[in-house]
């Protein structure tokens, strides 16, 4: 079996006191590595190492940074075929889409940071007042330092393992911080080959750490880490809300990225065409695995009944089978324990009344290829009927679960998606300029996407609001979130 090791120091090496824990293929439900089961003296030892290589990296000048950080992206580039068969194998995720997303995402990661920081401004205000004495003209010019936190601690979950994890490397270590990243134990093997690639790359010894194991075991004590004085971190709101409550009587700052349930809203005046086939693919793309994912789609009435029949059918038609094969439209869950929380989040919605248009149940064995028989499958599930005040519309699934609900107008459309306690991102479907513009602006959402989804710009404020975040990831917000500004102010 392959394992996977820590990276702290420049060296990869296995959890201090030696633990292991398997590490399974979801497709196939059977371990092929093993990871460090690291604790809290493993966490300590790394951010000692990245206390230690803070003062060279944040004094490093930023267009030497720049260059290491830019051949991580070419060498992500150049093992495209390995990291995106490790992402698969690892999460159970069709291989075509770790290929066609995840592996480049995470490449366009580090190079959209590296070489933002090679443009980045700061502010300067001229102050021009009076004297006390009322009549004295007085001028100061104020400027404004940005300087890295310290040692960042980057948490990342299991759905996008090496595309969300370096999301959250690059603007910290651009930036001039050292950063202890705990990927999720689920899905630790890209972030593995991405230290092999870092040692390679030339990144010095302790800029970033790497430490596997569980949220409780590893992710606990960095959170609680008194050197670590920021918390980037992407994962469950439950969990957010644990992180939260460690860290704030410490006043760490913290960027929260979590749960969402995300409407789309389809208007009878939108381009249909488009709306159902991407309606398919925001439901279902990653087995719905996507924090932008829609969960609830709402539809104008006059075209409900239409709309629903289209979307089962094109749902029914779906290839599952194993992510290997290029044909496979849908992959497996993520694990064993996913995959029993989502088919008792069916069952619960078919005891509260829903209507189950398709799936429904996990993918019989003998619909599966025979390497796949033990993977956690499940089949692409439409709900109706459902009220939206019961917990299965108001409670996050995070797999191939839709609900679809008529509105009769805007009001009605927007009252819907704005009554959850969530706000990620909503889908807006309408051919009218002014209605779009109109929802939009009501929407308690921290991205809207009209007549599109997952067209994604790095440079946008990326987060959500209510409980679906604290904070903004992407452009200048990470820059800000990874720097501490001081202002300095001159008299003239
Ligand atoms: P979790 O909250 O369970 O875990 C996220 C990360 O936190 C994992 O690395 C986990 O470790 C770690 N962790 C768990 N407990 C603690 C703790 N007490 N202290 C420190 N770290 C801890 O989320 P999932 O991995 O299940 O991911 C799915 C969730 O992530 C969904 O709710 C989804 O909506 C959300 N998400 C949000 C996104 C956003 O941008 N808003 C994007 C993607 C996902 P381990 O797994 O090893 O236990």
């Amino acid at each position: 079996m392959r394992q996977i090791l820590n990276y702290i120091d420049g060296r990869l090496i296995p959890a201090a006191k030696g633990r292991v824990l398997d590490n399974v293929e979801p497709a196939t439900g059977l371990a092929f590595s093993t990871l460090p089961n690291s604790d809290a003296d493993d966490v300590n030892a790394a951010v000692a190492s990245a206390q230690r290589a803070f003062p060279a990296w944040s004094n490093t000048p930023p267009a030497e940074r720049s260059r290491i950080l830019l051949r991580i992206a070419d060498l992500i580039d150049a093992n495209l075929d390995a990291l995106a068969l490790a992402e698969s194998t690892d999460t159970g995720k069709p291989l075509s889409l770790a290929r066609e997303v995840d592996i480049p995402r995470s490449a366009s990661n580090f190079r959209f940071f590296a070489t933002a920081i090679l443009h980045t401004e700061s502010a300067m205000h001229e102050t021009r007042d009076l004297e006390p004495d009322g009549t004295t003209p007085r001028r100061a010019i104020n400027y404004t330092l940005r300087s890295p936190r310290g040692v960042a601690g980057l948490i990342s979950p299991w759905n996008l393992p090496l595309y969300l994890l370096s999301w959250k490397i690059a603007p910290a270590l651009s930036t001039g911080n050292t950063a202890v990243a705990k990927p999720s134990e689920i899905t630790p093997l890209t972030a593995f080959m991405l230290s092999e690639l870092c040692i390679k790359a030339g990144l010095p010894a302790g800029v970033l750490n790497i430490i596997h194991g569980t949220g409780p075991g590893a992710g606990q004590p960095l959170v609680t880490h008194p050197h670590v004085p920021a918390i980037s971190f992407t994962g469950g709101t439950s969990t957010g809300a644990t992180l939260s409550a460690a860290a704030a009587p410490m006043f760490k700052r913290l960027s929260l990225e979590l749960g969402g349930k995300n409407p789309t809203i389809i208007f009878d005046d939108a381009d249909i065409e488009q709306a159902l086939a991407t309606t398919l693919n925001s439901s279902f793309r990653n087995q719905g695995q996507i924090c932008l994912c829609a969960s609830r789609v709402l539809v104008h009435r006059p075209i409900y009944a239409k709309f629903l029949e289209r979307l089962t059918a094109a749902t029914k038609a779906l290839r599952i089978g194993d992510p290997f094969e290029p044909a496979t439209q849908q992959g497996s869950l993520n694990s064993a324990a996913h995959l029993t929380k989502v088919a008792a989040a069916v069952d619960t919605a078919r005891s509260l009344g829903a209507q189950v248009l398709c799936g429904g149940r996990k993918v019989p064995k003998d619909h599966l290829p025979p390497r796949c028989k033990e993977g956690f499958f499940y089949e692409p599930t439409i709900l109706a009927g459902l009220d939206p005040a019961c917990t299965t519309e108001q409670e996050e699934i995070f797999g191939p679960v839709v609900s679809v609900t008529p509105f009769d107008d805007e009001a009605h459309a927007i009252r819907l998606a704005n009554g959850t306690r969530y706000g990620l991102a909503t889908t807006l479907w309408t051919t009218n300029l002014s209605r779009a513009h109109r929802v939009a602006q009501q929407l308690e959402a921290g991205i809207v996407w009209i007549n599109c989804w997952m067209l994604r710009d790095l440079r946008t404020p990326f987060g959500g609001v209510k409980h679906s975040g604290v904070g903004r990831e992407g452009g200048q917000e990470a820059l800000r979130f990874f720097t501490e500004p001081k202002n300095v102010c001159i008299r003239v």
